[in-house]
């Protein structure tokens, strides 16, 4: 980090700067300009607050040269973080694809669905239990007897199962779910994340309709600071000025993310485009570049879904689609699964 000093800076304020950065453990390099004076910080910036600096009278500008977020930073952890559920494994370059409906709505639906799924290639369960709907007057999901339910599916299919908490209260429900899910509505619930920290289960964090990658890094960052380093990132679309798609697929970002992070790449074409007929190709688009899971719906019966109907595929729909997934991953040396 630099601080630029202002040209009339006092050297009683100055001093005073350097007792607050120096009480957080951070030494300083005076660079005297011709212009312009500058103090160089060295030491870890990430625990200082901008905003107090700025309250100081000599600062006239601060700039960040190191990313804020350290324990998702792929500079400080080079090799790729593989995260084990159950007896698979994700983040090791294989491939692993979630499906299942948008929401647990009985358990004929969750247990056909899941079935489909399975004999099409899926290697894990997807299926929300509770639900985070824009209408409050929206189906709610099925809560706990959700979660019983994926259970049960589980049991039938040996597929892991991946839930949304949206409440840190429920966290007990979730004891035997084997992936938690964070929603985009939920990226920066800074008190859910941490009490996930705390927890040591896989986290499949959503990026937020309207975050930043960086947002999303330091999303992850406040759950691995509690100790939790197993969170998934997960690109669901970001919302933008165009109307056709449900969001904006920034796909993009999955290449960014690997770059600028250690973390599992997951992309949801479903949320991000909300167009059934979509969902093949940009799925297609997310393992080539890059993806370690795809997070997809699919419904036995998407025209009486309870929830994003015109975005689930159908079970054929998803098998026609996982045999094209199936010939790409072979194309590209990545295994489905372990
Ligand atoms: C979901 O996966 O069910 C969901 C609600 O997604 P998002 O949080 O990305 O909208
Ligand atoms: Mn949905």
């Amino acid at each position: 980090m630099i601080i630029i000093l202002k040209k009339d800076a006092q050297a009683e304020s100055v001093r005073r700067l350097e007792d607050i950065l120096k009480s957080k453990g951070i030494s300083t390099n005076h660079i005297q300009g011709a212009n312009q004076n500058i103090i160089g910080l060295v030491g870890d910036t990430s625990i200082i607050d901008m905003d107090n600096l700025y309250a100081q009278d000599c600062v006239e500008d601060i700039r960040r040269v190191q990313e804020p977020y350290k324990k998702a930073n792929r500079k400080f952890h080079p090799d790729d973080t593989v995260i084990p559920v159950r007896d698979t494994v994700i983040g090791n370059g294989s491939l692993q694809i979630i499906a299942g409906p948008c929401s647990v709505e009985s358990e004929e639906q969750i247990i056909t669905t899941a079935i489909a799924c399975k004999n099409a290639g899926a290697t894990m369960l997807r299926g929300g239990a509770f639900k985070p709907r824009t209408s409050p007057y929206s189906f709610q999901g099925m809560g706990a007897d959700g979660i019983k339910l994926l259970i049960k599916a589980r049991e039938e299919t040996g597929l892991p199962i991946v839930t949304e908490i949206m409440n840190s209260a429920d966290l007990d429900l979730f004891a035997d779910v084997d992936v938690i899910q964070v929603g985009a509505r939920n990226m920066q619930n800074f008190e859910l994340l941490k009490a996930l920290g705390k927890s040591s289960k896989p986290i499949l964090l959503k990026r937020g309709l309207s975050s930043t990658l960086e947002e999303l890094l330091m999303s992850a960052e406040y759950i691995m600071a509690e100790g939790n380093m197993n969170v998934i990132l997960c690109e669901r679309g970001i919302r933008t000025f165009e109307t056709m798609t449900r969001n904006t697929f920034d796909l993009s970002m999955i290449p960014l993310m690997k770059e600028k992070s250690h973390l599992p790449i997951c992309a949801d074409p479903s949320h991000a485009t909300g167009i059934y007929s979509l969902i093949e190709p940009m799925s297609l688009a997310a393992v080539i570049s890059g993806a370690d899971a795809l997070e997809i719906e699919v419904h036995n019966d998407p025209k009486s879904a309870l929830s994003d109907g015109g975005q689930q595929l159908t079970p054929q729909r998803f098998a026609d689609m996982m045999v094209k997934i199936k010939d790409l991953a072979k194309y590209l040396g990545r295994t489905l699964g372990k």
